[in-house]
């Protein structure tokens, strides 16, 4: 996913359509055709996306546009700098007629990209920039093939490339790496520069109404993926994201974003979230109790979220559902299914619920890879028709450690996970196991008084974030 939370102020307060980049971008065509002008040093035009962006994890929101685009909308993103030119209520298209520009557009780069097809989403028609990144050996190095990094190219009246900036993470050291392809008075009219920048650490706030599933909803809020999957494995005691949503539930994020030059290249943790189901609510916020504390999430009022057993033995995704079929595929007869079958792609990572030690890993002909794990108190976990097992009997292993992978191995027709929680013996609901089991220690009292405090400005965010949004929609 692409998508970004914007930073940018309207161009045109009066506005009261969002003004998408493909219109835009079809009214500065037509302007220019109509009145081709040469380039020169040229105001910078600003366009928006949606999103409401939230300054440095103050209290100070920032309001753009909050209507949701289509996804295309959200990656054709154009930025400028030269605000204080720009007049509120004056008309965009009167602005193009007036004065030169330059564009500014971002995308990711696809793994079969190539120089015509990047420039082409960029907006740029120009046969020696092509040329140029073809051959041009820092770009070959640092560009193609390294599909996600992110581009953004600076276009000029003509559709000509001014500059190119590609962007991307190697370490943890808070830098990025930057590559800068832009116009130079060389015989090759442009050159490439590598250097490294400063990260900037922020964070955002996503706020999302469910329609039909928590990644739809979450693409139409901007939030990224790995954000999404936070927020469903947070909750994962408390709701099942795969059953349990209903059309109308909503949920509110603040998360982190690392950011190169103002565009965000990285989400991190999540802060500080909010998902109401069925009229329930369910919060959660970061908290260390002391500086280079491992750091959990607690509820509000400060019992930690942490449980014993996780919900699900598969970490939320895209492309993962639960189904329960009590029929049996290949004995064609309805049977007292024991366990809760995941689908899921062969090679999905399987993680063990709990602390334990392996009983058992091996083979069996129903079964075919599977793995016993004893978490004590006679509670055992099945794991069964793996396409491979990453763990021996007689191993201990921890909450949330791979133990194997999805596969389709003994009496299976098709790649999924069959997992059973049984306690004395019995098969039981493993949501309700992780929902009932002990969980970590609460808030100590020493920061107690701390905690609340933020947990008082939490709370406060979740009760403005659908406001703002409501009131940015209408
Ligand atoms: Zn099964």
């Amino acid at each position: 996913m692409t998508g970004y939370l914007c930073q940018d102020i309207p161009l045109n307060s009066n506005q009261s359509e969002p003004q998408k980049s493909s219109d835009l971008i079809a009214s500065l065509q037509a302007e220019q055709s109509a009145r081709p002008s040469k380039f020169s040093t040229a105001h910078k035009l600003m366009a928006f996306v949606c999103g409401i962006f939230m300054l440095g994890g103050g209290g100070a929101f920032a309001v753009a546009n909050m209507q949701a685009g289509s996804a295309e909308e959200i990656t054709q993103r154009m930025v400028a700098s030269d605000v204080s030119s720009l007049v509120a209520g004056q008309n965009l298209s009167s602005l193009v007629g007036q004065q030169n520009f330059l564009l500014y557009r971002s995308e990711r780069l696809q793994a079969n990209d190539t120089a015509e097809s990047l420039l082409e989403r960029l907006g740029v028609s120009d046969p020696s920039a092509s040329a140029f990144l073809r051959r041009n050996a820092l770009v070959n190095q640092n560009l193609w093939g390294r599909h996600g990094r992110f581009v953004t190219a600076e276009v000029n009246n003509n559709f000509e490339l001014e500059r190119l900036t590609v962007r991307w993470v190697t370490d943890d050291s808070g830098k990025f790496q930057r590559l800068t392809v832009k116009q130079s008075e060389t015989d090759d009219g442009f050159e490439a520069v590598l250097d490294q920048g400063d990260l900037t650490r922020t964070s955002r706030l996503a706020h999302g109404v469910i329609q039909s599933s928590l990644f739809a909803a979450a693409d139409a809020a901007n939030l990224p993926d790995p954000v999404a999957i936070q927020l469903a494995e947070m909750f994962s005691a408390s709701v099942n994201f795969h059953k349990d949503l209903r059309k109308g539930d909503t949920f509110t994020v603040v998360y982190e974003a690392l950011e190169a030059d103002g565009e965000p290249l990285r989400s991190g943790r999540v802060l500080s979230a909010e998902f109401v189901n069925k009229g329930k609510p369910f919060q959660a916020l970061w908290f260390q109790e002391n500086e280079g504390d491992k750091g959990a999430y607690y509820a509000l009022d400060g019992s930690n979220l942490r449980r014993a057993f996780l919900a699900t033995p598969l970490e939320f995704s895209r492309v993962s559902s639960n189904f329960g079929s009590r029929f049996h595929p290949i004995k064609k007869t309805w049977r007292n299914h024991n366990g809760i079958d995941y689908a899921a792609t062969t090679g999905t990572p399987i993680r063990t619920v709990g602390d334990g030690v392996v009983k058992e890993s091996g083979w069996s002909n129903s079964y075919g890879n599977v793995v016993y794990i004893d978490h004590g108190g006679n509670k055992v976990t099945v794991y069964a028709h793996m396409s491979r097992r990453d763990v021996k009997t007689g191993e201990r292993v921890s909450q949330g450690q791979v133990i194997g992978a999805v596969g389709s191995t003994g009496m299976s027709t098709g790649p999924h996970l069959h997992f059973e929680f049984r306690v004395n013996g019995e098969f039981k609901d493993p949501q309700i196991i992780a929902r009932e089991s002990v969980a970590a220690a609460p808030i100590a009292k020493a920061t107690k008084q701390r905690f609340d405090a933020l947990a008082e400005a939490t709370r406060m965010k979740f009760e403005v974030a659908p406001l703002m949004m409501q009131a940015s929609a209408e």
